[in-house]
């Protein structure tokens, strides 16, 4: 997913991920069913799509971009708009107020609870669990043998 940059209100693209998936422009609080691209086509299809938006809104503030996001990153921009006005922040300046990356991807995400270091993904909770583990066999078997000297 990319978030379109060079226009003043928060605006993103992904793969509307249906079988005939398109690539689609999207309010970030809407991100749920958008995904990135998975390949080249696909990001092109993407890139295009930003572009035409880009060129149809009368609300730039710069130079054409975009900026590559994560699905957590694009559900965290639909929280931000909802709070932006309030705030007068930038997105860069929120997500930093509210977040931290992950301990294993390093991807941005808040935490439900305030000692959560790693994010929900399947594969960042696997190795959670695994670490978890390793950890405890070390600590158990480093118990007996402690000062062999
Ligand atoms: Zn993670």
């Amino acid at each position: 997913m990319y978030l379109i940059k060079g226009i003043k209100h928060l605006r993103c693209v992904g793969v509307w991920d249906m079988p005939d998936g398109k690539a689609e422009d999207f309010d970030p609080e809407n991100a749920g069913g958008y995904r990135s691209p998975k390949n080249e086509e696909e990001r092109r299809a993407c890139i295009a799509k930003a572009l035409d938006y880009y060129n149809g809104c009368g609300d730039k503030t710069g130079d054409f971009g975009i900026e590559p996001i994560t699905a957590e990153q694009a559900e965290l921009l639909g929280d931000f708009s909802a709070e932006a006005s309030l705030a007068a922040m930038d997105f860069e300046d929120w997500i930093q107020s509210k977040s931290r990356p992950c301990r294993y991807c390093k991807n941005l995400f808040i935490p439900n609870a305030p000692g959560q270091k790693v994010c929900k993904r399947p594969e960042c909770q696997r190795a959670r669990k695994n670490e978890k583990a390793r950890n405890y066999k070390r600590r158990k078997k480093s118990k007996p043998s402690q000062d062999p000297a």
